[in-house]
Formats: structure tokens, C-alpha cells, sequence
């Protein structure tokens, strides 16, 4: 089975809606595809499901659909990203803590050698 623009061979209908070329509005033809099951029923028939077929019954089996797929993959990258930013400046800020802690150990350690001089 694979994917087609359109239906080509007659007669060009749905296998389960009987639908057409015909995308739903506000869809155009541009938003529209057919599944080609790429087998044949009553001596030579294509068999095709229309896009809305497939989106029932991707919906009904439990799977997501292409474009909330794409929204959902484009959500984790984007807080992926966040976290990788916000784990380089927690650990810029845990250098300069360090730094800040071995400074005021410095200090303390130069005060006692001084007050024991
Ligand atoms: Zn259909």
C-alpha cells in the first residue's frame, strides 16, 4: 500500500465513505491524499481509503494523528533545547559559586595566618 495525491483509477472511490476526490472544506486539494491499499476487488477494482477514512481509523486504533504528531515532536525539541540552555547556565552559576567559596576559603585562611602572626 502507499500513499497517492489522488485517486486515478476508476472508479475512484473511497472503499468505506464512497467519497471522491473530494476533500472536506475548509481542506483543498492541496490537504488531501488517498491511501492505495494496492489490491484489487471485483474483477479489477482499485480499493483506496480516503484521508478522513484513515484519520478514523488511526483515531479508533489509537494512534496520533500526522499533524499533532509534528506539533507534539516540535513541542519536546523546543523544551529540550530550554532544559540544554537552562542546565549550561546552572552550571556556569555552580563555577561561579565555586569560585566564590574558594575566595571567601582564601580570605578566612589569610585572616587566621595574619592573626597568628
Ligand atoms: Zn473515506
Amino acid at each position: 500500500m502507499h500513499k497517492e495525491e489522488r485517486m486515478t483509477q476508476q472508479p475512484m472511490l473511497c472503499l468505506t465513505c464512497f467519497r471522491g476526490n473530494t476533500p472536506n472544506d475548509p481542506d483543498s486539494m492541496d490537504d488531501f491524499w488517498v491511501l492505495d491499499l494496492e489490491r484489487d476487488v471485483n474483477w479489477g477494482d482499485p480499493t483506496y481509503l480516503c484521508k478522513y477514512c484513515c484519520e478514523r481509523i488511526a483515531a479508533l486504533t489509537g494512534f496520533v494523528p500526522e499533524a499533532d504528531y509534528i506539533e507534539q515532536a516540535n513541542i519536546v525539541k523546543q523544551q529540550l533545547r530550554r532544559i540544554h540552555d537552562l542546565q549550561a547556565k546552572l552550571e556556569e552559576r555552580n563555577r561561579r559559586l565555586d569560585q566564590i567559596a574558594q575566595g571567601t576559603r582564601a580570605v578566612r585562611r589569610t585572616k587566621k595566618e595574619r592573626a597568628a602572626s
